[in-house]
C-alpha cells in the first residue's frame, strides 16, 4: 500500500487571492491563499479561512496572514505530520509548499480525511479486483487440475496397455484416442518414426478407417510438420492452411483449420509426433493445450522407450525359452517339452475320456548311415527326417526329438487305435523315399513303437517306456516297422488293416454278391418280402462275415460306393422277379448310417429305382434305430424326401436303441424290426418277452407294421402269432439265399401260397 503525502490529499477548495483584497464572500470551507506579488501573483504570503474572516470582518487579507507565523508543509510530507502541524498550529489549514519554494496547495484535516477515505476506497476496489481475478485463477486452476487428472488417467492407460501388449500400434491408438479426447479435439494422430527417421506407424482418431483410406498416404511430415521433429519443437497455430509451410491437404481429406503438434520425445530422441487438429468448440488451441499435449507425448515418449525394452526383454527371455525346450538342429521341441506336452494332453484325454497315442521312433541303421556319410550328412539326414516325421501329422500332434536318432510323437485325441496304426505306417511309407543329403540319396528306416492311454497305460513315466518296449520289438521283428505295446492289439489291427486293404479290391473283383431271406407274413405263410443281405468272399480272406467288414467300411468311407452296389443289384433283382410274375414282392435294402447322411444319397435311390425300373413301393429300406434318434434336419428332411418318393421305411433291430415315443411318430416310417436278441429267448426269457410284446403294441399303436427277425423256432412263431406280430424272418422259414436258390423257394413257396389264396 502506498504511504499518502500531502501532495495526494490537497484541499480543493483554495482560492488565490492578492494581499490587498478585501475577503469575498465564498462558499463555506473555501480557503484563500494569499500572494504578494499582483502581476504574477507568485510570492505567497500565506493562508486565510473563514474563520479568520469572520474573527476580523474588516480586514483584507494582508492583515489576516500578516500576524501571524507560517507554518508550511511540503508535497512529501507524511499525513501523520501534516495532522501533528495542524494540531500544533491550531490553524485549519497548511499550505504545501514544493522544493522550490511555490505554493502547490493546501491541506486541511478534511482534505486529510477525504485523501484517506480515497484511499481506502480505491483499496477496496483494488481488493475487490484481485478477489475477482483469484476467483479466475481458481476456477482455471480447478480446470487445470481436472484436465492434468485426465491426463493422468490417460497416461495410466497407456501404462496399462503397455502391460498387457507389446504391439505398439495397439498402444499408439490408445494413445491417439485419449489425448484428442483431453484437447477436446475433432481430429488426432500420431506418426512413428524409425531411428533412420522414417515413418512406421501412422495412426488416427476422428477419422474412419474408409475415410483414412480415402486420403491415402500417411503424410510424411516433410512440410510444416516436419518442423516439430527436425527442431523437436511444439507449432501452434489458428489457420494452418494460410501457413506458408503447409503442404496442403490431399483430395479427400476432412478439411482442417487450427493445429497443434507436438514431438514425441525423449532423451534426445524424437520417437514422432502428435498432431492435433480443430478443437470441438471452434477456438483455437492454447497455451494450456500445448502444455498438456507436451506433457502427454512425453509420458507417450516414454511408454514407447520402454515397450521397445520390453520387446528386447521378451525376445531374449522366448529365446532362451526356446533354447531350454526346442532341439537346435531339428527345431523340433526336446525331451523336456515333449514330456509337458504328453502330461498335459493325459490330463485332457482323462478329462474328456479320448485315447492319446505314443510313439517311439528309432531310425535303422543311423550309427552306419552317419560313419559313413560323415557327421553333417547325419544332421542333413536328421533334418530331413524331422519334416518327413512333421508331414505325417496333424496339427495338434507332436513330433520331438529326445535325442540322437530317437524321435517321440503324441497323437492326443485319436478315435480308434487304428488311427494310430494309420498314421505309424504312413511314416514309414514317408521315410522309405531316399533323402537327398548333399550329394548322396541316403535310404533310412525306422522302428516304431506305440503304447496307448489309457489302454497299456494311465501316466507318462509307463507309456514311454512301453513305447520303448514295443518299438525294441519292432526292431527285433525285422526293422522298418511297427508295433503296439499289446500284443492283441497288433494282431486286431493288423487284421483291420487286411480286411480294410482287401476290402479296396472287392467291388472290382467281383467279391460281392447279396443273399436273400425271406419275409413271411404270419398269418398267410405268405412271402411279402425279402431282405437282401450282404456276402463277400475275399480271395485273400475267405468268408468274412458282413458283422466285421461293414464297419470296416464304414470307417474307411468305403460304404458308400458298396451300399449303392447292394441297392443297385438288390433293385435289379426285384425287378426280375416282378417280371416273372411275383408280384408284391417288397425287397428290403440295409443302409448304414453314413450311406444315408451322404448328400448324394436320395438322388442315387432315385436313379437307381429309374434305372432298375423297380416301383418304387417294392422297395424298403432298412434304418437302424440310432440314425433316427440322432436325425438333424438334414435326416428328417432326407426322410420326407423318400415318403414323397413312396419308398418305405422300416427300423431295423428295434429295441436296441433308445427311442423316444414322441420322435418315431415324427418319422415316416412303415415297419419296426425287433431284434432278434429279443426274439431268441422271447419263450424263456420274462423280459424278452415282455419287451417284444410292448414293440408289437407300440408298434400297432403308431400304426406301424411289425417284424420279428430271427425266428428260429416253432415257440418263437407262435408267440409272435399270439401277440399279433405281422410277419417274421428267420432260419425257420429259411436261411438267406443265393439268389438262384431264393428264385427256387419263391416258385415253391410263393407259387403254393397264391394258389392258395386264389383258391380259397
Ligand atoms: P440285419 O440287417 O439285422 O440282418 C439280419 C441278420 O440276421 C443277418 O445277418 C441274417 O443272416 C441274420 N439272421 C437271419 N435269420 C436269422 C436267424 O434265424 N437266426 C440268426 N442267428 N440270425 C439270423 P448277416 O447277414 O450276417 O448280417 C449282419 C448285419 O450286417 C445285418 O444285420 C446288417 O446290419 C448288416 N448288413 C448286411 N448286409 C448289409 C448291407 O448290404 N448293407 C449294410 N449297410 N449292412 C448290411
Ligand atoms: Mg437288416
Ligand atoms: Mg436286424
Amino acid at each position: 500500500m502506498k504511504l499518502l503525502k500531502a501532495g495526494d490529499c490537497l484541499w480543493p477548495q483554495v482560492r488565490r487571492v492578492l494581499e490587498e483584497e478585501r475577503p469575498p464572500h465564498a462558499a463555506e470551507g473555501t480557503v484563500f491563499a494569499v500572494f504578494a506579488d499582483p502581476g504574477r501573483r507568485t510570492k505567497f504570503c500565506g493562508l486565510a479561512s473563514e474563520r479568520d474572516i469572520a474573527a476580523h470582518p474588516n480586514w483584507i487579507f494582508a492583515d489576516l496572514v500578516e500576524h501571524r507565523s507560517l507554518y508550511e508543509v511540503k508535497p512529501s510530507t507524511t499525513l501523520a505530520a501534516c495532522l501533528g502541524w495542524l494540531r500544533k498550529s491550531g490553524l485549519e489549514a497548511l499550505p504545501v509548499i514544493d522544493a522550490a519554494g511555490s505554493f502547490v496547495g493546501a491541506v486541511t484535516q478534511a482534505s486529510l480525511l477525504r485523501g484517506l477515505l480515497k484511499q481506502e476506497r480505491s483499496l477496496l476496489e483494488e481488493a475487490r479486483h484481485y478477489a475477482a481475478i483469484a476467483e479466475t485463477e481458481r476456477r482455471q486452476l480447478e480446470r487445470w487440475s481436472a484436465r492434468l487428472t485426465e491426463l493422468q488417467t490417460a497416461s495410466r492407460a497407456l501404462l496399462t496397455v503397455l502391460a498387457h501388449t507389446t504391439l505398439e500400434k495397439n498402444l499408439l491408438q490408445v494413445a491417439v484416442e485419449a489425448l484428442t479426447k483431453l484437447l477436446e479435439a475433432r481430429y488426432g494422430a500420431i506418426g512413428i518414426l524409425d531411428k533412420a527417421g522414417a515413418l512406421v506407424e501412422f495412426v488416427v482418431a476422428g477419422i474412419s478407417d474408409e475415410e483414412a483410406e480415402r486420403i491415402g498416404e500417411a503424410p510424411c511430415g516433410k512440410g510444416l510438420l516436419g518442423v516439430v521433429i527436425k527442431e523437436d519443437t511444439a507449432i501452434r497455430l489458428e489457420d494452418l492452411t494460410t501457413h506458408p509451410q503447409s503442404a496442403g491437404f490431399p483430395p479427400n481429406h476432412p478439411p482442417m483449420k487450427s493445429l497443434l503438434a507436438v514431438p514425441v520425445s525423449h532423451a534426445g530422441r524424437v520417437y514422432g509426433r502428435v498432431y492435433l487438429c480443430d478443437k470441438v468448440s471452434g477456438e483455437p488451441f492454447t497455451a494450456e493445450d500445448e502444455l498438456l499435449a507436451m506433457s502427454f507425448a512425453h509420458s507417450l515418449s516414454l511408454v514407447l522407450d520402454n515397450a521397445h525394452e520390453m520387446e528386447e526383454i521378451l525376445k531374449a527371455r522366448a529365446s532362451l525359452d526356446h533354447l531350454a525346450h526346442y532341439d537346435s538342429l531339428t527345431g523340433l521341441p526336446n525331451r523336456v517339452l515333449a514330456i509337458d506336452r504328453l502330461k498335459l494332453a493325459l490330463t485332457q484325454a482323462h478329462r474328456q475320456g479320448c485315447r492319446v497315442a505314443v510313439m517311439f521312433l528309432d531310425l535303422d541303421n543311423f550309427k552306419q548311415t552317419n560313419d559313413a556319410f560323415g557327421h553333417s550328412a547325419g544332421d542333413g539326414l536328421l533334418k530331413i527326417v524331422a519334416q518327413r516325421l512333421l508331414a505325417c501329422v496333424r496339427e495338434g500332434d507332436t513330433v520331438a526329438r529326445l535325442s540322437g536318432d530317437e524321435f517321440l510323437l503324441m497323437l492326443p485325441d485319436i478315435e480308434d487305435i487304428q488311427d494310430a496304426a494309420t498314421v505309424a505306417q504312413k511314416i514309414l511309407t514317408a521315410l522309405a523315399l531316399p533323402c537327398p543329403v548333399d550329394a548322396h540319396q541316403i535310404f533310412i528306416g525306422a522302428s516304431i513303437g506305440v503304447s496307448l492311454f489309457p489302454d497299456d497305460a494311465a501316466d507318462t513315466e509307463d507309456l514311454l517306456r512301453f513305447a520303448d518296449t514295443a518299438m525294441f520289438h519292432a526292431k527285433q521283428g525285422g526293422r522298418n516297422t511297427w508295433q503296439f505295446f499289446a500284443p492283441a492289439m497288433n494282431e486286431r489291427v493288423r487284421h483291420h488293416s487286411r480286411v480294410e486293404a482287401a476290402l479296396r479290391r472287392a467291388l472290382e473283383h467281383n467279391e460281392l454278391e447279396l443273399h436273400y431271406q425271406p419275409q413271411v407274413e404270419i398269418k398267410s405263410g405268405c412271402i411279402v418280402g425279402v431282405e437282401a443281405l450282404l456276402r463277400w468272399n475275399s480271395a485273400a480272406l475267405g468268408r468274412v462275415s458282413p458283422a466285421e467288414f461293414i464297419p470296416v467300411a464304414e470307417e474307411a468311407g468305403m460304404i458308400v460306393p458298396i451300399g449303392e452296389w447292394v441297392l443297385a443289384t438288390a433293385c435289379a433283382q426285384g425287378r426280375r422277379w416282378l417280371d416273372m410274375g411275383f408280384s408284391g414282392l417288397r425287397v428290403a435294402v440295409n443302409v448304414s448310417a453314413r450311406q444315408f447322411r451322404h448328400k448324394d444319397f436320395i438322388r442315387r435311390v432315385r436313379s437307381i429305382l429309374e434305372t432298375s425300373g423297380l416301383p418304387p413301393a417294392m422297395l424298403e429300406l432298412e434304418l437302424t434305430e440310432s440314425l433316427l434318434m440322432d436325425a438333424e434336419g438334414d435326416v428328417i428332411a432326407a426322410l420326407s424326401e423318400l415318403r414323397l418318393l413312396d419308398v418305405r421305411v422300416s427300423i431295423d433291430d428295434f429295441g436296441t436303441g433308445y427311442s423316444s415315443l414322441s420322435r418315431l411318430k415324427k418319422f415316416p416310417i412303415s415297419m419296426l424290426k425287433i431284434d432278434q436278441s429279443f426274439v431268441r429267448d422271447v419263450t424263456l426269457d420274462a423280459d424278452d418277452a415282455a419287451i417284444a410284446r410292448a414293440i408289437i403294441t407300440l408298434g400297432h399303436s403308431l400304426r406301424l407294421k411289425v417284424i420279428a427277425e430271427g425266428v428260429e423256432t416253432e415257440a418263437q412263431l407262435e408267440f409272435m402269432r399270439l401277440h399279433g406280430c405281422n410277419e417274421m424272418q428267420g432260419y425257420l422259414f429259411s436261411k438267406p439265399l443265393p439268389v438262384e436258390e431264393f428264385t427256387a423257394l419263391l416258385h415253391k413257396e410263393r407259387f403254393v401260397q397264391v394258389g392258395g389264396v386264389q383258391a380259397g
